[in-house]
């Protein structure tokens, strides 16, 4: 991939230290959104990473997944399969539950969303630990859909998100 266009997504996302809390550096995506460039950048290369895995959707984390999996969604014609936080989605859901560093989290999709055999792959802004994507590649394929891989903009690869997710591939556009 070119190392230029990488290095332009790379060089406007923001550093936030102690965010959301003491000892955590949140990687901000929001200046990639407001720079055209930057996130023409990023979506242009995702798209040349799906385009040839003749995809039928994309299941994407909120929130931030939205943002990125909706335009190449447009782009490429493919479904867009939400998983939300509990109690957002309206109609019959199916839930999965990961954990956090405290406690548990969950995660839900519609029941009708994913079709039998659909290729898809789960999208999300940042790879971290890897529980949230790993629980979300384990609901849809749980509902039939064929997991390609798991896909992000950001990986922190010190922290081997990639090992949980196994054996599902993973693909990041920047590491960190
Ligand atoms: P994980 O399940 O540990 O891979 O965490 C991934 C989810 O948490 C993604 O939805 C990220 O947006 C968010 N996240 C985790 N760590 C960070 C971080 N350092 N900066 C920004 N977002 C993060």
């Amino acid at each position: 991939m070119d190392a230029s266009r990488i290095d332009r997504i790379r060089n406007v996302i923001r550093d936030v230290p102690d965010f959301p809390k003491p000892g955590i550096i949140f990687k901000d995506i929001t200046p990639i959104l407001t720079s055209p460039q930057a996130f023409g950048a990023t979506i242009d290369l995702l798209l040349e990473h799906l385009r040839p895995l003749a995809l039928d959707g994309i299941v994407a984390i909120e929130s931030r997944g939205f943002l990125f999996a909706a335009p190449i969604c447009r782009e490429l014609r493919l479904g867009l399969h939400v998983v939300r936080k509990p109690g957002k989605l309206p109609a019959a859901t199916d839930s999965v539950e990961y954990s956090l560093e405290y406690g548990k989290g969950t995660l839900q999709m519609h029941t009708d969303s994913l079709a039998k055999g659909q290729r898809v792959v789960v999208l999300d802004d940042l790879l971290a630990t890897g529980g949230t994507a790993a629980a979300v590649a384990r609901l849809a394929s749980r509902q039939g859909a064929n997991v390609l891989e798991c896909d992000f903009v950001i990986e922190l690869g010190f922290l081997e998100g990639r090992k949980r997710i196994q054996p599902t591939p993973c693909f990041s556009l920047i590491p960190f």
